[in-house]
């Protein structure tokens, strides 16, 4: 049994809550880790200790606000970001998809 956070109904024993994600921000990714460095010996001509895998980085997106829904309120959500999302998409034709991604 829990609250909907949404609608604030009190969900009975045994039903699913649905955890949907409300708002996202866009994220850029920094890269990390260190390039490898070629012809490098450690003390004693030893192999210095395996870096961490050097990351490009990239873009994403973060979770801001998410909640715990009840069915109903699940489909709304998602209908809705849905609906926001072929808006995005009228409003932006240019593809913002990777240029190298085949065209469906
Ligand atoms: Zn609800």
């Amino acid at each position: 049994m829990y609250r909907c956070e949404l609608c604030q109904t009190i969900v009975p024993a045994g039903r699913r809550s649905i955890k949907v994600v409300l708002k996202t921000r866009p994220r850029t990714y920094a890269p990390r880790g260190s390039e490898r460095q070629e012809r490098y010996r450690g003390f004693r001509g030893r192999r210095p200790r395996k870096t961490t895998p050097y990351d490009k980085g990239g873009v994403g997106t973060e979770i801001v606000q998410e909640a715990m829904v009840c069915q109903s309120c699940a489909e709304e959500q998602q209908a809705k970001q849905q609906a926001e999302a072929a808006a995005q998409a009228a409003n932006a034709p240019v593809a913002v998809e990777t240029p190298d991604a085949p065209e469906s």
